[in-house]
């Protein structure tokens, strides 16, 4: 079978690869604990449930607008307006089949081949593939623990060249959980702006933040940096509805415009009555974020406690998001090789850091019970401790 090309550079999402294999060993009565999900682990909020079954009885059910039923597009403008500072209206928004889908609808709309988008690692891993997919080129720019896996001024300008398009940046970031100052919000946005770059920022983790941090969007710390910002962002992780496949894009209207022609070529609409259950998310009271996130809290607290507390791991303390990066640097093993031998021998799932780019790296995800956090990291300890 002759493949396309552009199907040739993508490389599989090991994340999901990983996932899928734990969830079927899993099913198969293997006795698994598994830290490879980025998927909360709490059922749908009941008042969201409720508003889309009532949506299916009102017969809901039909095509409706590519952009997004009119009300949730109104709701996301507001929830912008309201919790970021973004002067954003319904034309500015598109809602899209996920946070993963609004990122690849802008890709379309704004990467020319040969365009470079500039990404900084460790990085969610779709980003690159996504860039590869459009035809542009990902610049990869690594950071590391010295600077909290967050890039610098400095290291943004000098990977910037004529062709550069797009800079991604993610805070709360997944793989690290690294929240960015407004401070280092502020000289990321000069350079964007003085270079006259497009910034998409990934708010999808926003409300899942800790220890007091703050989230800031960039394109709220003033207009040449709004003119130039996308927020991409979705229910998934906030409101538990990964499986709804809600999200959405906003930014000018022009490149609004241009991912609704793409998606009216597409996917057309997001599925109708899941857009009724994300109209009450928003609307409805915010509480259910609040106590998933204080429960993240105390789940993200123990399992660092626990992983520090093992020889041989180190691991920095994020402020946001579901996940912890420690560095498996001491043990000499490739974080391929650690996770595979971990998942044979200790039947733990956890994911490489060579999914994002970080090989001296492993992804832990606390969006798990305490139960499994303590068996997994008891069987972590067994596991370090039998190869050093
Ligand atoms: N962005 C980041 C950083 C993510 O971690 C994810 C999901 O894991 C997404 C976007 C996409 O989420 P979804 O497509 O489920 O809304």
């Amino acid at each position: 079978m002759k493949l396309a090309k552009r199907v040739e550079q993508v490389t599989p999402s090991l994340t999901l690869a990983i996932d899928a294999k734990a969830k079927a060993l899993k099913a198969s009565g293997v006795d698994i604990c598994s830290f490879s999900a980025g998927e909360p682990d709490f059922p749908t909020p009941d008042h969201i449930l409720a508003a889309a079954k009532q949506a299916l009885d009102d017969g809901k059910t039909r095509y409706g607008p590519a952009a997004g039923e009119p009300r949730l597009r109104e709701a996301i403008a507001q929830k912008l307006q309201k919790d970021n500072g973004l002067c954003f209206g319904a034309e500015n928004i598109i809602v899209t089949n996920g946070g993963k889908h609004s990122l690849f609808d802008l890709m379309l709309a704004i990467i020319d081949a040969g365009d470079e988008v500039i990404i900084p690692s460790p990085f969610w891993v779709s980003y690159p593939e996504m860039v590869k997919l459009a035809g542009g080129i990902p610049v990869i720019v690594p950071t590391d623990e010295k600077s909290q896996f967050k890039i610098t001024p400095a290291q943004l300008q000098q990977a910037i060249t004529p062709k550069t398009k797009l800079f991604i940046i993610n805070s709360p970031s997944n793989p690290t959980g690294m929240v960015y100052t407004p401070a280092e919000l502020e000289a990321l946005a000069a350079i964007v702006v003085a270079n006259d770059l497009l910034v998409v920022s990934d708010e999808i983790y926003e409300k899942l933040i800790y220890d007091g941090a703050q989230h800031v969007s960039i394109g709220a710390l003033g207009p040449e940096i709004y003119e130039r910002t996308l927020v991409s962002s979705g229910f998934a992780k906030a409101y538990s509805m990964t499986g709804w496949r809600v999200g959405w894009l906003a930014g000018p209207v022009e490149i609004i415009r241009a991912a609704t022609l793409i998606q009216g070529h597409s996917t057309s609409n997001v599925c109708t009555f899941a857009q009724w259950g994300a109209i009450a998310a928003l609307e409805g009271s915010q509480d259910c974020v609040e106590s998933m996130r204080v429960a993240f809290a105390e789940r993200r607290q123990s399992m660092f406690d626990l992983i520090n507390a093992i020889p041989g791991l180190s691991c920095a303390k994020p402020d946001g998001a579901f996940y912890l990066l420690p560095s498996i640097a001491q043990t000499g093993m490739t974080s391929l090789e650690f996770c595979d031998a971990l998942l044979e021998e200790q039947k733990v799932a956890l994911i490489p850091g060579i999914a994002f780019g970080a090989d001296d790296f492993i992804r832990l995800s606390y969006a798990t019970d305490m139960d499994t956090i303590k068996r997994g990291m008891e069987r972590l300890d067994k596991f370090v401790r039998s190869r050093s």
